[in-house]
């Protein structure tokens, strides 16, 4: 997957909570009231089996996903004027309704459809029929019968005409013609009026509920009564209904925004019931080490070791998430809260998500772990044999107090003495078991979660609401600011002078070649194409890294780069992570545009580590659209990876990061996100503040959820199905 994101990391999270469950072996008791809303769809009148597979596509497969289905236009039939008026100036592209007499057909024949052509004294109207059965027609607009017509009217030079009219009633039942229709979101073979009669159906099931809403914060937004805001959000009456501001798609957003903030508040708060150990560091190890770092840590560095020796004395489990971009700092960081477990008698381990990564690991944190008189071991899949032995060896007695390594770490064989502390790097590279089977290595252990993943604070509410977060914010002082150039394609040739020029001072160059849509073979193909023009031009000197490459060659090819003959790189986006090549200054990447913001930042990370000036060219395919255009500026404007996140939030809208679809996804399924229905991150950002806080605070008061709005904020919990966190109200 090509997420910005990548897997965020309620995934944990939802391993945690099953696993929970399926030790109490509790049933979920959902209130009794909810249970119309949490029959199959099918148990509506008038919905079979066929009809509900296709709701359950488009909705879900239960009552309530009706009513989260929400609307995302409507057709106003209203406008009912004389045919007569009907014009292309007056009444271009309009839905209208008339009533008239059917005058006569004129049957199709081969490729002219069949006519029917209706008047109302006033003018006359033309109904056109595409491979329609002329006999269906003839009873459903029998000449001389006078006929309710409703459809979208388009012109034949200036006759009137509709082509295949949504609505042929007769004027007894002229009823059926909703003057205001809401338009849902489809599934091919679903048709608006269908998905609109399901939610009907759905909402003549909607119970009254007991009010949840802290009632000051329901009089100051004026928001209406639950079961009012979810009728009349699948009634919309004009288009400024249709917006996410309105006070009635406000409450449904803020509902929806209080059942996942409670939810995630209960996991934390049982997690810090539960016991962990008390690691008290003696600072013997520490502070040889950070004698001889050469640099004072950081304002930020510091602030994150306090917090993150703070959870390690405490009597329960850490569970925390370091966040910081690339270059922040992070490594060292994590080596003293290593060194603290050591100083207490436990070992730890940090896991990397590459080979290359888990070497480049150990070789910095040996070195500067030296002083400190602390070795550190390397476990991946390419120890092998005897050596592989000796490593299990010495971590089974103890022998070994750090060791660092890939999810070869967390290999059934691979056992420790006493695993205090476990360090996953790049965490949303793993899978949720690996991070999980890593800190099951040893008793209660802490767990420390890396990122250099800058996420939006709203984002992160959501997805990790339920982690300790620390953030590095403030970078390590003498960085020179990349500079940052946009560059159309066509003025490539520029781009190959300035790099030749580049080399010619001695600088290394990466080339980040494009993504090509969802195919890795693709992409390889683009890389080895461009690797051999650029290495006909500079021959001996460029080099090619790819994903399938294997871990030896890989590391070759980045070796000779960092310091050997290679000055230019070729890569696809495989130098995303970790790499440490100061002498690179120099980075080009080819299509920026297909690329997502977090991630060019994340590459533009590789240059600018050394003391040199970087620079970093963008090229783009020309004409790009304004947001495009606007998203790279802000790649130009600052360097800043929570700034560039929440402005790329902002410009995609929580839809598009929510992802419908596409992979740059945070919010699917298959993420292990929780997927927000009726809230848009963008859009109701402020909202999901508010609801961290009166989350915390309902908690703080009223642990057990046991006072009437406890007991209502239950029913909530249920309805946005959040069974496994009301668990945690009983299971402790
Ligand atoms: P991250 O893991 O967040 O990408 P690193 O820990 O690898 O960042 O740090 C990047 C570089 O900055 C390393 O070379 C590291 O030694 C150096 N560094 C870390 N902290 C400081 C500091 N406080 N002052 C100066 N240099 C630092
Ligand atoms: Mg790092």
């Amino acid at each position: 997957m090509r997420g910005w994101y990548g897997s965020l990391d309620i995934d944990i999270l939802r391993v945690c909570v099953s696993r929970v469950l399926q030790q109490h072996r509790l049933a979920p008791m959902r209130s009794a009231l909810l249970n119309p809303l949490f029959a199959p769809v099918t148990a509506l009148p008038g919905i079979g089996p066929q009809l509900g597979r296709l709701l359950e596509r488009a909705a879900g497969p239960l009552v309530v996903d009706l009513l989260w289905h929400l609307p995302v236009g409507l057709v106003d039939r209203r406008a009912a004027p004389p045919i007569g008026a009907l014009n292309p100036r007056d009444w271009p592209d309009a839905i209208v309704t008339v009533k008239a007499r059917v005058e006569r057909h004129q049957p199709g024949f081969g490729r002219r459809p069949y006519r029917v052509v209706l008047s109302d004294g006033t003018g006359i109207l033309t109904l056109i029929y595409f491979s329609v059965k002329g006999d269906y027609l003839e009873r459903l607009l029998p000449i001389g019968a006078e006929r309710v017509i409703s459809g979208h009217v388009e012109y034949y030079g200036s006759a009137p005409q509709i082509a295949h009219p949504d609505y042929v009633v007769p004027p007894d039942q002229a009823g059926q013609v909703k003057a205001i229709e809401p338009v849902y979101p489809l599934t091919a073979g679903l048709s608006s009026r269908i998905a609109a009669r399901a939610a009907n159906a759905a909402l003549e099931r909607a119970p009254e509920l007991p009010e949840w809403l802290d009632p000051a914060l329901q009089a100051r937004r004026r928001w209406p009564g639950w079961k009012e805001a979810i009728a009349a959000v699948h009634a919309p009456q004009s288009d400024a209904d249709l917006i996410p501001t309105t006070a009635v798609r406000e409450r449904l957003a803020y509902d929806e925004i209080l059942a996942s903030q409670l939810a995630v508040a209960l996991v934390r708060a049982r997690r810090r019931r539960r016991p962990g150990r008390v690691l008290v560091g003696t600072g013997k190890l520490q502070t040889p080490a950070e004698a001889g770092f050469g640099f004072a840590l950081t304002g930020a560095q510091r602030q994150a070791l306090a917090e993150i020796a703070g959870d390690m004395k405490a009597p329960h489990r850490m569970m925390r998430l370091l966040q910081g971009d690339v270059g922040s700092g992070k490594t060292v960081v994590a080596l003293i809260a290593m060194l603290i477990a050591v100083e207490s008698g436990g070992q730890a381990a940090l896991m990397a998500p590459t080979e290359v990564l888990a070497r480049q690991h150990h070789q910095v944190l040996t070195r500067l772990a030296a002083p400190a008189g602390v070795e550190i071991g390397l476990l991946t899949g390419r120890e092998k044999g005897r050596a592989r032995d000796s490593m299990l060896a010495s971590l089974a007695s103890g022998l070994t107090p750090i060791v660092v390594g890939t999810h070869a770490l967390v290999q059934p064989d691979v056992a420790f003495r006493d695993l205090a502390v476990a360090v996953i790097d790049e965490q949303h590279r793993f899978g949720v078991e690996q991070r999980l089977a890593l800190t099951a290595k040893g008793h209660d252990s802490d767990t420390l979660l890396m990122s250099a993943t800058p996420i939006p604070r709203t984002l992160m509410m959501t997805a990790y609401g339920d982690l300790d977060v620390s953030r590095l914010v403030e970078k390590p002082p003498g960085r020179r600011p990349v500079d940052t150039r946009t560059v159309p394609l066509d003025r490539a040739e520029e781009v190959t002078g300035a790099i030749a020029r580049a080399l010619s001072r001695g600088a290394k160059v990466f080339w980040v070649c494009p993504m090509v849509e969802d195919s890795e073979t693709a992409d390889i193909a683009a890389a080895e194409e461009r690797y051999r023009a650029l290495a006909a031009l500079l021959p001996d000197r460029v080099g090619l890294v790819h994903g399938r490459m294997k871990g030896a060659d890989k590391d070759r090819a980045m070796a000779a780069f960092a310091d050997g003959p290679v000055d230019l790189l070729v890569a696809t986006t495989v130098i995303e992570v970790g790499i440490d090549v100061p002498a690179a200054t120099v980075m080009v990447v080819e299509h920026a545009e297909r690329f997502g913001l977090a991630q060019l930042h994340q590459l533009r990370g590789r240059i600018g580590r050394g003391g040199d000036a970087s620079t970093c060219l963008l090229l783009y395919q020309p004409p790009l659209g304004e947001v495009a255009r606007q998203r790279l500026q802000i790649l130009r404007d600052t360097e800043d990876g929570f700034r560039i996140a929440e402005e790329d939030l902002r410009l995609r809208g929580g839809g598009e990061v929510l992802g419908r679809g596409g992979g740059e996804v945070l919010g699917t399924r298959q993420s292990g996100l929780p997927v927000l229905r009726l809230a848009d991150l963008a859009q109701h950002a402020e909202l999901i503040a508010v609801a961290h806080d009166d989350a915390r605070l309902v908690l703080e008061r009223d642990p057990q959820l046991a006072s009437p709005r406890g007991a209502a904020l239950r029913t909530l919990l249920y309805l946005f199905r959040r069974d496994e966190a009301v668990q945690y109200l009983r299971a402790g």
